[in-house]
């Protein structure tokens, strides 16, 4: 196989190329006019719990911002159970648009006018979109992968060999994304065989439930577990790799596009082993950016400006970074 190549779309979250022709996201530039909310003022937001950390404030208002729309994006803390409340709140509140994250995304189903076929077979909704007065559920993270893969990476997944390491949400979208985009393999590999089954059949005739040592045969390798995430340091029974890796590097190499949902810290364990064994690895920032992107054009009807929307993911995680001044997310140079 030959090694992913990589082409235009969202500037690489994670990469270091400054050339994107991304400005400042946050700042106004001498001049310009500063936005402020208006009566007018159309808002959308998150809905989950917790959320307060959510990146995605940052790059929905600086989207907002670069394409002047009078739009604006904030995070609600919902609780546990209160997903109907906050959907009947969004009717009531006349809000253009919701993203919904944990643990919320199988419940707002029930409270809204339709979903789509994605979200039905996915039964997870993170996006809501208004289209007259009725409210219709949408799932992003599969295109959102698609995207990242095929316009960040090159990797067109048509024929491929896939493994994904995970049954949850996230892989779930993952795995049906890859098996509609015409994979010719999706493998699911998890701790809890019944999850995986359940996974793997949303692939049809071409998934099954598999083990992380077929890693090796695969062209593509997704991790969707926390594993890699900084406070995920419960040992994992996938391949007995202790420390913080879904898979042993051994199976890793040259010729493979490895994915690590997991975008914080910038540089996983797993990106960096994989990277090592020779792989192309890259951190799930661009999945973010680009399921962000569906959101954006499904609320607004505009082209999502791609650039605007990663760089401002890239300066809110490395205003994290306490003290250094530099957004040590920022991963090594390949
Ligand atoms: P989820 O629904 O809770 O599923 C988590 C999955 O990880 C389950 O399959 C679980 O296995 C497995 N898992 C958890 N801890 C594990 C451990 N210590 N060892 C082995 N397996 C473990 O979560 P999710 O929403 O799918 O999210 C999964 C990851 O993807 C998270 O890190 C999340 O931040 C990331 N994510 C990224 C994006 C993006 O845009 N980049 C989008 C969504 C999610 P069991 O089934 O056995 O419990």
């Amino acid at each position: 196989m030959s090694e992913p190549k990589r082409s235009g779309g969202a500037q690489r979250p994670g990469s270091t190329d400054r050339d994107s022709g991304a400005g400042p996201v946050s700042e106004p530039t001498a001049g310009s006019p500063v936005w402020r909310p208006s009566g007018a003022t159309r808002v959308v937001g998150v809905i989950g719990w917790p959320v307060r950390h959510s990146l995605s404030p940052a790059i929905h208002n600086a989207a907002f911002r670069a394409v002047g729309l009078d739009w604006a994006y904030v995070a609600f803390e919902v609780g546990p159970g209160r997903a109907v409340d906050a959907i009947d709140a969004m009717r009531v509140l006349g809000l253009a648009g919701l993203n919904v994250t944990m643990p919320h995304k199988a419940d707002v189903g029930a409270a809204l006018d339709r979903c789509t076929a994605i979200a039905e077979a996915l039964g997870a909704v993170n996006t809501v979109s208004r289209r007259g007065d009725a409210l219709i559920g949408d799932n992003t993270d599969g295109p959102g992968f698609l995207d990242a893969i095929r316009l960040d990476e090159g990797f067109d997944p048509v024929g491929r060999r896939c493994l994904v390491i995970g049954a949850g949400g996230a892989a779930r979208a993952v795995v049906r994304a890859l098996a509609d985009a015409g994979a010719a393999e999706v493998v699911v590999v998890n701790r809890t065989p019944e999850r995986a089954e359940a996974a793997a059949a949303l692939a049809g005739p071409i998934g099954r439930v598999g083990v992380a040592a077929e890693a090796g045969e695969a062209d593509l390798v997704v991790n969707a577990t926390p594993i890699g995430m900084p406070d995920s340091d419960e040992p994992t029974p996938i391949d007995q790799t202790p420390p913080l890796l879904p898979v042993e590097p051994a199976h890793l190499g040259s010729g493979q596009l490895v994915v690590d949902l997991v975008y914080h810290p910038a540089v996983t364990p797993l990106v960096d082993a994989a990277r090592a064994a020779g792989a192309v690895a890259v951190n799930g920032l661009g999945m973010l950016i680009h399921q962000a992107a569906h959101a954006f054009r499904l609320w607004t009807g505009e082209d999502p400006p791609l650039e605007v929307m990663s760089a401002a993911a890239l300066v809110e995680l490395g205003s994290r970074n306490e003290g250094s001044g530099v957004p040590a997310n920022l991963p090594k140079k390949d």
